[in-house]
């Protein structure tokens, strides 16, 4: 039996993408400007390439002009640190997005923060961190921005909600922290360490699981009418498919947790679109603010 809600984030992606593509349209006719993104692949990880070609279409479909630097993962640190500086100097680009997880040899924090904060269109950079966590205007991380769309789609105003999030990455569980709670909620931050986590994930009527582990979350962790957002992407065999065959799930248990909670996303179909419907919004974003116009509407909070 199933009662709740399937919040269908593929559609309200295809919403988010239509309207940035409505604006660059406009920029481009009232000012002569078209947003770039320039995205940065290092080394030949198969779903990185999978996410940098699907990253790259979406943002010229979206009118938006997308410039990709792929190199050899044996670049030396200086050499992508010079990429990243020739990159922020370019004024054709408006977003940069080095695509994670970078190989061992190099620091990824520095080359993050070597990303001028300006055109972070991925909201990593320490200054966009701090400026979000004080409630300033921010480039904002897209998975949790996007997840805000779809709550605040479904509810509306989320002031005074209880939020649990479980998961406390930097990239995801924290920036979501900070979102739910400039929206007024009450918020918990749950990780591997926390006690009676069943208990503390019933505590919320918002519940939004990034923990990176299949089916983690069961239907006897919500409360009934909760709302469930699910970011976890997993591969898992699916001999039912046939020999060999593989499919993507979530960190929640779709089948327990849809039949208590109100509203809940799937996967694929429910965060995993927003993602990149809120990096061409992002990079939207940065070329309003770094051409001093106005910023359009409910692209970012
Ligand atoms: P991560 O860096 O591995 O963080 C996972 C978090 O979950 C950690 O804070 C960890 O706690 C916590 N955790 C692990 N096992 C747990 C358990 N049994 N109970 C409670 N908490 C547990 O992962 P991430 O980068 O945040 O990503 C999370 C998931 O989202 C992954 O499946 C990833 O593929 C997916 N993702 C999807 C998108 C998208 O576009 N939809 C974007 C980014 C990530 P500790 O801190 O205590 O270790």
């Amino acid at each position: 039996m199933m009662n709740a809600d399937i919040i269908d984030g593929k559609a309200i992606a295809g919403r988010v993408r239509a309207g940035v593509a409505r604006h660059v349209a406009r920029l481009g006719a009232d000012h002569g400007l078209t947003p770039g993104l320039a995205v940065v692949l290092v080394g030949e990880d198969p779903a990185s390439q999978v996410y940098v070609r699907s990253k790259g279409r979406q943002t010229v479909e979206a009118g938006m002009r997308s410039f990709e630097h792929r190199l050899a993962a044996s670049i030396p640190e200086e050499d992508l640190l010079e990429l990243v500086k020739g990159l922020n100097a370019d004024p054709a680009v408006h977003g940069i997005l080095v695509q994670l997880p970078l190989p061992d040899h190099i620091d990824e924090a520095l080359v993050i923060n070597a990303v001028d904060p300006s055109k972070d269109v991925d909201g990593f950079h320490v200054w966009n961190v701090g400026k979000l966590g004080t409630g300033q205007k921010a480039m904002v991380p897209c998975t949790p921005l996007g997840c805000m769309m779809l709550l605040r789609d479904r509810h509306g105003s989320l002031s005074g909600m209880n939020a649990v999030v479980i998961g406390r990455s930097n990239i995801v569980g924290k920036p979501m922290a900070q979102l739910l709670l400039r929206d007024s909620c009450t918020v918990t931050v749950a990780h591997s360490r926390t006690g009676n986590i069943r208990e503390v994930a019933r505590q919320g009527d918002i519940v939004v699981a990034a923990v990176g582990r299949a089916g983690t979350v069961g239907g006897d962790w919500i409360k009934p009418g909760a709302t469930v957002i699910d970011v976890g992407i997993n591969r898992i065999a699916a001999p039912e498919l046939g020999e060999g065959r593989t499919r993507l799930v979530g960190d929640v248990d779709f089948d327990g947790c849809s039949t208590v909670a109100g509203a809940i996303t799937p996967v694929p179909g429910g965060v995993g679109p927003m993602t990149i419907a809120c990096l061409l919004a992002n990079t939207l974003t940065a070329c309003c603010r770094a051409n001093g116009l106005e910023e359009p509407e409910g692209l970012t909070v």
